[in-house]
């Protein structure tokens, strides 16, 4: 097991869920932290928080969307702390609704491009360092939407596969320079995510009859346990393994499935 004690930790989409949460596990380990979102009033408050408990942390605001704020981001931590240790790449959005109502702009193009590019260029300015280390580990969220592509989130799950099949080719790329890279697929978490992602009646209604969701502190701690023993990837919980592999071996059973989901909920609208 890996100790975590004095490692720089950058992470993206710290400002809340299960970025503000694994800031907190990373700090109580004894890490430096570069915490990074948009919402720079609650970064800060967030290392205020983090200071007065006897830790070291930096808020940097940045939009994931915007080259030169990742650059300044990647080189602020650098400058600061003359490395960069574990890059955390959690910052994400979603929409949950029938394809032909998602919008071109926010929920095609910018969620593409906060989820999928957006995680890409922060590894892109990151990975030099890594690489002038000789070491380092990138952990990228995915989803488990990023395993298996139900109906209701196709924009969102095809950046989470794009998420996936990025860092299985990175992993294989940067392994021999000493360098690890896993990815975390999570199911549905109670985090500020769900009040972002539209108010379509389907969704609703399935919600109203499966709500399980997991806590985001549960996830984040389960990022830092892969920071300590990494791994290719983290499925949780740990059954949505089987359905993946279900959809995998099966996938005319899951259609089937997903055609009566989607038969049903279509007449809602
Ligand atoms: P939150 O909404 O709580 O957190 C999302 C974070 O992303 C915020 O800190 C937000 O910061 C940041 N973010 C969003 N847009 C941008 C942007 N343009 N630039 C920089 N930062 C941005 O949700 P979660 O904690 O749940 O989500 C974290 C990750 O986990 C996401 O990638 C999500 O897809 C993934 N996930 C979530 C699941 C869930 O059920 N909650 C399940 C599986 C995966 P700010 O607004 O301040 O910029």
């Amino acid at each position: 097991m890996n100790s975590l004690k004095n490692k720089v930790v950058l992470i993206t989409g710290a400002s809340s869920g299960f970025g503000e949460d694994a800031a907190w596990f990373f700090a109580a380990e004894g890490c430096r932290l570069v915490l990074s979102a948009r919402r720079i009033d609650r970064l800060q408050t967030l290392v205020s928080r983090i200071q007065d408990e006897g830790g070291e942390a930096i808020a940097i605001p940045m939009d994931i969307t915007n080259a030169d704020d990742i650059e300044n981001m990647a080189q602020s931590a650098v400058a600061l702390y003359g490395r960069i240790d574990i890059l955390f790449n959690n910052a994400g959005i979603g929409r949950v609704d029938w394809f032909e109502n998602h919008t071109p702009e926010r929920d095609i193009d910018l969620l593409i491009r906060v989820n999928l590019i957006g995680l890409m260029q922060v590894t892109r300015a990151v990975l030099p360092q890594m690489i002038e280390q000789g070491s380092g580990h990138i952990i990228n969220m995915s989803s488990v939407a990023g395993l298996i592509a139900p109906p209701l989130i196709a924009s969102y799950s095809a950046s989470k596969f794009g998420a996936r099949a990025f860092t299985d080719s990175l992993r294989r790329e940067v392994a021999p320079l000493g360098i690890k890279v896993s990815g975390i697929y999570p199911g549905p978490a109670a985090t500020e995510f769900g009040q972002h992602v539209g108010n379509s009646k389907a969704y609703g209604s399935f919600r109203k009859k499966f709500n399980i969701r997991m806590s985001s502190e549960y996830v984040a701690k389960r990022v830092v346990d892969v920071a300590k023993r990494p791994r290719r990837s983290l499925v949780i919980p740990w059954w949505f393994r089987i359905v993946t592999a279900f959809d995998m071996l099966f996938p005319a059973v899951v259609d089937w499935i997903a055609y009566i989901f989607s038969k049903s909920k279509h007449k809602l609208e």
